[in-house]
């Protein structure tokens, strides 16, 4: 047996009790819930563990929590008899903070104590919360297939350090005994602690259990009092939520059972909770959140369903229950088909979890076409009329990814996506709004892709559908070129950035304008030939254009080319971008363009009209000082 020994807190978790400790006092109830959630995963883990070791029960099969309280000590003890805790485990878990999570957790404190509260949990620092009530904790546990005496106590006061020793203990599991504070006295209450349960632990699937009470009449003359009882009764309904019939659930219980599993403190946008049966049996529980996690962009952590199977938990982020464009989905998947100890690389290759990735995937896009449809249904409230746009806001470039990532779903995302136009600088214009509004002979949906909404809406490639009313689809999301790469039309109508090829207005030209267009570009010809040539080096080619309308010139990139943009945002990753050189397009009408003709420095003009449109469109000229002392040059 080992001595007692004094070991130092990790200094971030010193950091997080002195916050715990010293202003979280808003809602100190949810001490309770971090610390059944955590009987609850240690009771999953065992049962998770006994899968290929079945010894690990020692004849006790039953998992469940009990809640117990002394009034005489001012003691509260949460007790499991899940895996259990070696010494070296409670030293590691209960000592440190593992999770790069904490310091984000940190950083995102924001002062108001009920939000901060709120980010214990959400950060899983959990256990911490329980030094809100206590101001001494003591940890008794053994793990599960240890000896008796290789138990350990682990004791702290919530400041600097904690101790650890060895002690003898028959049960397997966790007990956690916290040392009320004086103000927290409260808690020593059966009525009190059963609402919270009910408030928050509800669908825990294991057993809570608490003494029974009873009435006592007092000795003669005296008023009777509630006592505790040797007997536990279950206080919480102890089956999991998702398996219980849709009737006999309320919002409320859904909604708690969201914010269990998601550590969200906002209540979901939607859900939808379905028993599949068929060739492939599970039951589907999944939510979308009202807004984005801190961590949305890391596809690694790419998944937030957990994997059951009967009821067994068996993993937190199951990757492949949903595609990665979905990784904002919470929930749970409890399957039928599925072998207990299944892993997940078998998980990538069963057919039973396509069916399951396939079957989800289409109940995430119909629970976002029914928000969607609210959006423009005049019965419903403002606040349901108003979360699609929320969820767009926080999901929206995210979903755009499954443009790429779900071929057969192209079309349903398709008419998921919103965005800002030259009419409206909130994203919300649909491609089929869109679409509406198309005028008489426009044969393609136009859009511009920039780094920033005030580059898109003044980009010289929207003068002439600015001058003939033309919609034009402004996309600044990062996301947005790659995305589009996958979607060549929609409906039947295609895609067309302004900013690529030639622009061809097709119909909305009507003949006369062709036939001034056509003339004017034969009469630049001589010019645009010197044009070609003075600045070989830097365009491909040069050609007149009706395009613009205000502007000299303006740069292009052919069809199907990369935007020269999207060309930048690489190069600045650091990645390796083909050399292709841009089209100038100029405006022959343009009294700058005219004054070439002749001009007796035809060169400088020249290098001028490119590196403008160079710096219209957001980029750099090549060599900014010739730049500048050309035009400089001109204006003396
Ligand atoms: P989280 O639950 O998010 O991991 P907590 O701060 O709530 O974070 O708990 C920290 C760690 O302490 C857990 O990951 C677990 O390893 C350990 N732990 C806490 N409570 C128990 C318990 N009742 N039984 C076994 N291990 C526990
Ligand atoms: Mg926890």
């Amino acid at each position: 047996m080992s001595q007692k020994q004094t070991l130092s807190f990790q200094a971030e978790v010193a950091q997080l009790l002195h916050l715990v400790t010293h202003s979280l006092y808003s809602n100190k109830e949810i001490f309770l819930r971090e610390l059944i959630s955590n009987a609850s995963d240690a009771c999953d883990k065992l049962r998770f563990e006994a899968l290929n070791n079945t010894g690990l029960y020692e004849d006790v099969p039953n998992l469940e929590v009990r809640v117990g309280f002394d009034k005489e000590a001012t003691t509260l003890t949460i007790t499991d008899n899940g895996i259990g805790l070696s010494e070296q485990e409670a030293i590691d878990n209960l000592g440190t903070i593992a999770k790069s999570g904490t310091r984000e957790f940190m950083n995102r404190l924001s002062g108001d104590q009920k939000a901060d509260a709120q980010l214990i949990g959400q950060f899983g620092v959990g256990f911490y919360s329980g030094f809100i009530v206590a101001d001494k904790i003591t940890v008794e546990s053994r793990r599960a297939g240890l000896k008796a005496d290789e138990g350990v106590r682990w004791t702290s006061v919530g400041a600097g350090d904690f101790e650890v020793e060895s002690i003898s203990r028959p049960e397997r599991g966790t007990s956690v005994t916290l040392h009320l504070r004086e103000d927290a006295a409260d808690y020593l209450s059966t009525w009190k602690l059963k609402s919270i349960i009910n408030k928050y632990s509800d669908h825990i699937s294991l057993p809570i259990l608490m003494r029974k009470e009873e009435w006592k009449e007092g000795e003669e003359g005296k008023g009777g009092e509630m006592v505790l009882t040797d007997e536990w009764e279950t206080v919480n309904q102890a089956s999991a939520l998702w398996s219980r019939p849709k009737k006999d659930i309320s919002p409320e219980q859904y909604q708690e059972f969201y914010k269990q599993i998601s550590h969200d403190h906002e209540a979901p946008l939607a859900w939808a909770h379905n028993r599949v049966e068929g060739s492939t049996e599970y039951i589907q529980l999944l939510y979308i959140p009202s807004h984005a996690p801190f961590d949305l962009w890391n596809r690694e952590k790419a998944a937030g369903v957990k994997l059951y199977v009967k009821r067994v938990f068996i993993m937190d982020e199951a990757e492949a229950l949903l595609p990665t464009y979905l990784r904002f989905v919470k929930g749970v998947i409890d399957s039928s088909d599925l072998p207990l100890n299944v892993s997940r690389e078998l998980l990538q290759e069963s057919r039973d979890v396509k069916a399951i990735r396939e079957g989800s995937t289409k109940r995430v896009l119909g629970m976002l076409e029914d928000l969607a449809r609210l959006e423009k249904d005049e019965s419903t409230s403002d606040e349901d009329k108003g979360k699609y746009a929320k969820f767009y806001a926080e999901f929206g470039t995210v979903l755009k990814e499954g443009l790429g990532e779900d071929f057969p779903n192209r079309e349903r995302l398709a008419k998921l996506l919103r965005f800002a136009s030259t009419t409206t600088d909130t994203p919300s214009v649909s491609l089929a709004d869109y679409k509406a509004r198309m005028k008489e002979g426009q044969e393609a949906i136009y859009y511009i892709t920039a780094d920033t909404m005030a580059a898109a809406k003044n980009s010289p490639q929207l003068e002439v559908f600015r001058k003939k009313g033309i919609e034009v689809l402004l996309m600044t999301d990062r996301v947005d070129e790659w995305a589009l790469n996958y979607l060549h039309e929609f409906d039947g109508t295609p895609l067309q950035s302004v900013a690529k090829g030639a622009v061809d207005l097709g119909k909305l030209q009507d003949e006369a304008e062709k036939k001034a267009a056509e003339e004017a570009a034969e009469a630049f010809k001589p010019v645009l030939e010197k044009l070609r040539e003075a600045l070989k080096d830097k365009a491909q080619d040069v050609r007149v254009t009706s395009r613009l309308v205000d502007s000299p010139a303006c740069l292009v990139v052919s069809d199907g080319g990369m935007s020269m943009q999207l060309s930048r945002m690489l190069k600045q990753a650091g990645q390796k971008v083909p050399e292709t050189k841009p089209v100038l397009e100029v405006n022959a009408e343009h009294a700058l363009v005219k004054k070439l003709e002749g001009s007796a420095h035809f060169e400088d003009l020249a290098h001028i009209l490119f590196d403008q449109a160079l710096l219209a469109e957001g980029g750099l000229p090549e060599d900014p000082a010739a730049y500048v002392k050309r035009v400089n040059a001109l204006l003396v």
